[in-house]
Order: C-alpha cells, then structure tokens, then sequence
C-alpha cells in the first residue's frame, strides 16, 4: 500500500493539477493508446483535475476493442467443430461476432475454456490428446512474449493438438495511421506496459517524422498528470521528443530477452483492426520455424462474410474521433451486461469505461 500511496498523494496531485493549470497557453489534445491507461484516467477522475483547454482522447488501445469482428466469427467457426477446444483470456468471450459470441456458443455446448495464461493451454492439450487445442492469441507486444514462450515450450514437449490463432498486434503502425495523414493531436501518452517489453525508442518516429511529443507513463494519477505537464511543456517549447515518464518499468531498450521471445516465434503480416481497415505489417503470426502451431494454416475455416452493427461507433472512437456519449446505443441499448460492440466489453474499452465512471455526465 505504501508503493501506491506515494503516487496517489492528493498533494501531490493538486501540486500538479496547479502546475499544468499555469502552463496551459493554449489549446491542447493528447490521445492515449492504452486501454489501461483510459481506464485509470476516468478512474482516477483526471479530465475533472485538468484545464478546459486540455483534451484527453483514447486511440486503439484496448486489445479486445481492436480485435475485429472477422477474428470471433472465425473462432466461433472452429469452436463449433467437434474436435476442438478454444481456449481464451475471459474477455473476449462475449464479444459480439456477426451473428452470436463465443460466450453464447459455450452456452449451446461448445467447448470454450477460460485460461489465465497460454501454457494453461498447454495442459488441455496434453490431458486432451484426441482434441485440438486452439488458444486465441491477442494483445500488444505486452501480451505477445507469453504466446511466444508458449509456442516455444509446445515444440520443447512436441506437443502436436495445440495451436495459435493469432490476432496479435503491434502499437508503432497503428499510431503512424492516426497521424500520417494530418492530426490535431498535440501528443501521444504513450503505453507504458507495450514499452516495458520494446524500449521507448519505438516512439522515436512519432517526434522525428511528425513533430509530434511522446510521453511513456505510468498507471496512478500522479503519473499521468506528470505526463500531461511534459507533454504540454514539449508542445509549448514546439521541441516534442520521447520522455520516459514511467521511469521505474521502462528503459529506452526495452526488455530484450522478451523481444528475443518475439522475434524468434513471430513474423509481421499485415493486419485488420477494428475502426481502421488493414494496417500493413501491424500483426503478428507464427514465423516459418513455427507454422505448424499457426490454426489459420493447419486448420483453415471459412467464417463467411462479417457483418458489423452499424450504429455501433467503436471504429470512431479508437481512431479518436469519437467520444462513447456520442453513440446513440450508449448506457441505454448498448451496457456491460448487455454490450453491442467491442468496446462496451473489456474493463479496459471506452464505452466500459465511461459507463462506469462518466455516465452521470451524459
Ligand atoms: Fe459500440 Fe456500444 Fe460503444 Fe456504442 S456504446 S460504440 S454500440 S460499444
């Protein structure tokens, strides 16, 4: 308790709030790519201690928001086959597919099981020699050394019923599409879990190429008010650069043996995100050495052709475009219990969390 007491000290955090209300001389709007961070920010009420002129928007931070529609219906496909097993991180159970979840496919019988980590999936597959075990592989480059390492021990054990459908994504290309075509953004919070496993120094484009500043931060309030004091510093000078914030998780290299993981098991392809189409090597699949645990390639499925809700605006607010108050199906059609579309989902999306935090203010 003690640890997170020393970064949630109200004076601390009023000595900030103040600092960043003097060094506010104009306009300013920063967009965090962290579904973690997007839930800490309305947790820890933040925009209520900022200036009016300071904007905080999310972008394609939540891996499950990210995850495309395709990606379930392809799960729900091979769930419905007799001889496999999914198993999955919870979350993603009850996101919407086109036409049910996989959540309500368990419920009609098929075998979907919830893990907390890949080699628990490893353990179904030895103890279930006559299935096939398909582990739903997503997240950032935070969660992506873990399938990895999970991969690398099914080969070690030649394990032969387990494999990967990999919806892995990775953070610098979906930033790039944001801002490569103009922005209004002043900065980027940029995510500290993601930067824990790959340097600061990814972010390095986002300054050189598009003069934009990068801050790498922490999750309680104290951090993340450093971080909007930093990058409003950067954009008033006009001298943006990647600070490192989160200083006591993060260095500018990065966690190498995590990145050796991922580079030994994992190639880039080209991939689909929710809200912005197919981004160009922004995925991650099973290299050459490790095709034979890629699902995609060992057990190909035809999922048919996806549909998505269309008064759904999950694609606008992960390109920052939107707010969740603005979709007609907020709070009201769309909730937790009951969500319409991606982001209404994880603990970490942004319509879960303005429903919790900043419902009152719709
Ligand atoms: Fe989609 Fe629901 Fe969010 Fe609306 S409130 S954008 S339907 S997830």
């Amino acid at each position: 308790m003690k640890y997170i007491d020393e970064y949630r000290d109200k004076e601390l955090i009023m000595k900030l709030a103040d600092r960043i209300a003097s060094a506010v001389k104009r306009d300013y709007t920063f967009m965090e790519v962290c579904g973690g961070h997007t839930a800490a920010i309305h947790r820890f009420g933040i925009p209520s201690l900022l200036p009016e002129n300071i904007r905080l928007i999310s972008g394609p931070g939540c891996p499950v928001c990210v995850t495309d529609t395709g990606f379930i219906d392809k799960a729900i496909a091979y769930s419905q086959k007799e001889d496999v097993i999914i198993t999955t991180f919870g979350d993603l159970i009850r996101v919407p597919g086109s036409a049910s979840s996989l959540e309500k496919q368990k419920a009609a019988g098929a075998d979907v099981r919830i893990i907390f980590s890949g080699l628990e999936a490893l353990e179904i597959a030895k103890t279930n020699p006559r299935k096939k075990i398909i582990f739903l592989g997503i997240g950032f480059e935070t969660t992506a050394p873990g399938t990895a390492v999970t991969i690398k021990q099914a080969e070690k054990e030649n394990i032969n019923n387990f494999f990967v459908l990999s919806a892995h994504k990775i953070m610098p290309p979906a930033m790039e599409e944001i801002v490569k075509g103009g922005t209004n953004l002043d900065g980027f919070i940029c995510p500290g879990h993601v930067a824990a496993i790959t340097g600061s120094s990814i972010f390095n484009f986002l300054p050189e190429k598009y003069n934009l500043g990068c801050v790498v931060t922490g999750f309680e309030p104290t951090d993340l008010l450093q971080s909007v004091l930093l990058l409003t510093e950067q954009a008033n000078r006009n001298e943006p650069k990647v600070e490192i914030q989160y200083n006591r998780v993060v260095t500018v290299n990065g966690n190498i043996k995590a990145q050796r993981h991922l580079n030994d098991v994992f190639e880039t392809c080209d991939a689909y995100w929710r809200g912005f189409g197919i981004i160009q090597s922004s995925g991650l699949t099973p290299g050459k050495n490790f095709e034979r645990f890629n699902a995609e390639i060992n057990m190909p499925v035809e999922a048919g052709k996806h549909d998505e809700n269309e008064m759904c605006i999950c694609g606008e607010i992960l390109r920052g475009l939107k707010e969740p108050g603005e979709c007609p199906l907020f709070a009201d059609i769309c909730t937790p219990e009951n969500p319409v579309g991606a982001c209404m989902v994880s603990g970490e999306g942004s319509c879960n969390t303005w429903y919790k935090y900043r419902r009152q203010d719709e």
